[in-house]
């Protein structure tokens, strides 16, 4: 069902209207009264008569016709009545203002459920409870207690907290920035930010899709969905609760619970979703997406009239791994003949300090006829000489004259540039408040650019032995033992195309001494019990035993040690191991998200993997360049592809397993979680190993 009834109603009902200034009955009459709403408004109130010149109703009956939108704002014990109220009466579109649900605990929680059980009994659509209205200024609709009506725009926005809305309006108000909507989702008992996003992807009026989210409802479809819209309309947004102390606030505040971090950021990456770090980078972005066009490439020229502010530009550049656009010597030469000659005609191009408007049109002009120009950062300090104003007029004709490349502008300063910075917005060119924030913009919208254009995703199929796998996981879920230990993991690793080490469990000295004269010396010896999880903690792992004689010696230490460190385990005897080959020990695992699914890790391996913290994750299941990617995104890569001198690792081999590992939990729902760690690398044509596994499972 479209949202259309929310967003283009003819007729607008509130129940729970008021006389009283103050309440919120009164304030959302009075913004759609100032607002100019032009349908017709019911105010519903059985004490009243009028309301701000309006005829007051003592209940919808009453009103002689359905409204197409019926606003809530009645105390929440009431409003269950107001909706059966509004069932009678047809309505099928309802924005429930009134606060105090699902937020504030299990008896809320029960208010909501009975509304959204008459919802859908009736097939009406809710949008709250616990939220701020909607805002249509294309339609003159201000259906909220919000500010005043923003100016119209092509900036769709939803919110999951009404109340940053109300900062939202009031900054974007002050910025000039226009909205083609807004709407508070509060609760999301019912209308959900898929649900609005859906509406706004099909929104012709909405070009950019911005919104302050803290938690995703359906994590699987929003990426799914998600990604088929942003391959037409930008996604910028804001995901609050992401680290644990702010997941803490989210619930508290929106009674919704959160996903962790990089949950959050691999979904989003996957989706081509732009994430913004703060309210103000996100306006950054919208409003670049919003008046601009996309860059085609990275390549940026500069324009300025302050050496200083030029360096400050290059460096922000370099940081971001944008390229400083190299100038066309036929550019160079123009620019040579029409600036004055102290100016810089290279990029940064400097017009010199006292530059009038007339030297800015040309350079920027010039600078963008350049076929080897993407992107045009203009900035300006405002000197003695400078003319801000005309400079930003000159600018806007410029801006005017190439559609076809964007112009990023930073007016750097107070009062002298304000007035010019309204000039810029006024001709949509974007202003920044610095070089770092406009090129900080320009690297989002290259990697928009970049993942827009990415190569169509292929998940390669291994051939594996899924029935061996079925097997022992199976057994394990009848038993009820949730921890796969080594020994098994490593069998169904292999029946996913990996290599691990050969091997045999003994149970005692003797047996170890003869598995280890079969296997060849030197070996290793681990212990084997399936309440150790961390065998090195223990003393659990011996490595480079050289005979049997040694091997004897180990493996009683073992067994007496052990029991003395770890009193609870039940302890079934060793593992006698081949000893690989050196090579860099690296991490595979994974983890389930009950959300989004499983979460693919790579990273520097080894024992001190929680120490150094040097991971990436991806969403599985994995293609070859985003299992590629994860290696890229870690610093250990830059120590597998070789550093000094020293040989690179198999990096392909790397890859490879991780797509043979997505496959495995995309093909085992009941894995939750697993490690390969350490999986050791060699070099090109060697083999890589999973030399220690653990895998745990659940019902499904
Ligand atoms: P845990 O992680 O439970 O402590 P591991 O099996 O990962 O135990 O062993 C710890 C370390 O011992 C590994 O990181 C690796 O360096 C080394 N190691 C373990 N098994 C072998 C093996 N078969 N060949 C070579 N080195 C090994
Ligand atoms: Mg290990």
């Amino acid at each position: 069902m479209s949202l259309d009834l929310f967003f283009q109603p003819r007729s607008i009902a509130i129940v729970g209207a008021s006389r009283t200034p103050g309440k919120v009955g009164y304030e959302i009459i009075h913004n759609l009264l100032v607002g100019g709403y032009e349908g017709e408004i019911f105010p519903v109130n059985p004490k009243a008569d009028d309301i701000e010149g309006l005829r007051c109703y003592p209940d919808l009956p009453a009103i002689g016709s359905t409204p197409d939108l019926v606003l809530i704002v009645v105390p929440a014990p009431h409003v269950p009545a107001a909706m059966e109220s509004c069932a009678n009466v047809g309505v099928k579109a309802v924005v429930i203002i009134t606060a105090g649900f699902k937020e504030v605990g299990e008896q809320g929680a029960d208010l909501e459920r009975q509304v959204v059980a008459i919802a859908q009994r009736e097939n009406m659509r809710i949008l709250g409870p616990n939220c701020l209205g909607l805002v249509v200024p294309g339609c003159k609709l201000n259906a909220s207690f919000g500010n005043e009506l923003p100016p119209a725009g092509d900036i769709g926005y939803v919110s999951q907290s009404g109340a940053l809305l109300t900062a939202i309006l009031d900054l974007a108000t002050d910025a000039g920035i226009g909205f083609s909507k807004l709407v508070s989702i509060g609760n999301k008992a019912d209308i959900d930010e898929l649900d609005i996003l859906r509406a706004l992807a099909d929104d012709p009026q909405t070009r950019v899709i911005a919104g302050y989210l803290e938690s995703v409802v359906h994590g699987d479809e929003f990426v799914r969905e998600a990604e088929q819209i942003s391959q037409s309309k930008p996604i910028v947004l804001l995901k609050a609760g992401g680290t644990e102390a702010g997941a803490k606030a989210a619930s508290s505040h929106t009674g919704s619970l959160v996903g962790s971090e990089v949950v959050y950021e691999s979904a989003f990456s996957r989706a081509g979703v732009i994430r913004c770090g703060s309210l103000a980078e996100q306006f950054d972005y919208a409003v670049a997406l919003s008046y601009q066009p996309l860059p085609i490439g990275t390549r940026v020229a500069v324009i300025t009239n302050a050496g200083g502010a030029g360096i400050l530009a290059a460096d922000a550049i370099e940081r971001s791994a944008l390229t400083f656009a190299k100038l066309d010597p036929a550019t160079e030469k123009t620019l040579a003949e029409k600036l004055p000659p102290a100016a810089n005609v290279h990029n940064p191009i400097d017009v010199l300090g006292d530059s009038l408007a007339d030297r800015y049109e040309i350079a920027l002009s010039v600078a963008l006829d350049d076929p080897n120009v993407d992107v045009a950062l203009v900035l300006l300090t405002p000197q003695a000489m400078t003319r801000p104003d005309d400079t930003a007029h000159a600018i806007v004709r410029v801006n005017a004259a190439h559609p076809d490349k964007p112009i990023l502008a930073a007016f750097m300063g107070a009062d002298k540039v304000a007035d010019a910075i309204e000039i810029l917005r006024a001709g949509k060119v974007p202003t920044y408040d610095g070089p770092e924030s406009a090129v900080r913009t320009i690297r989002a919208l290259v990697d928009y650019v970049r993942w827009k254009q990415r190569p169509k995703r292929v998940v390669k199929l291994f051939p594996v032995n899924r029935h061996r796998v079925e097997r022992i996981i199976d057994r394990h879920l009848r038993r009820d033992q949730r921890e796969i230990g080594e020994m098994e993991s490593k069998e169904i690793l292999e029946a996913y195309g990996f290599l691990t080490p050969r091997g045999s469990i003994a149970t005692t000295a003797d047996q170890a001494a003869s598995i280890a004269q079969q296997i060849g010396f030197p070996i290793v010896m681990k212990i084997w019990s399936p309440d150790i999880v961390h065998k090195s903690d223990v003393g659990g792992v011996r490595v480079g035993l050289n005979s049997a004689h040694e091997v004897r010696d180990a493996f009683d230490l073992m067994m007496y040690r052990i029991p003395q460190k770890a009193p609870d385990a039940t302890i079934l005897g060793v593992l006698v191991q081949e000893m690989v080959r050196t090579g860099r020990e690296v991490i595979l695992g994974t983890k389930r998200d009950p959300q989004f699914g499983p979460l693919m890790m790579f990273g520097m391996g080894g024992i001190f993997v929680e120490v150094l913290k040097d991971v990436s994750f991806y969403l599985a299941p994995l293609t070859a360049d985003e299992a590629r990617q994860m290696l890229v995104n870690t610093k250990t890569f830059h120590m597998l592809r070789g550093v000094r001198g020293q040989e690179g690792v198999d990096l392909d081999a790397i890859a490879e397993a991780l797509q043979r590992l997505s496959q495995l939990v995309t093909e085992f729902p009941q894995i939750q979680e697993m490690d390969i760690n350490p999986f050791v690398v060699g070099p090109p044509g060697v083999p890589p190993i999973a030399v220690d596994a653990r895998i745990s499972v659940e019902k499904v």
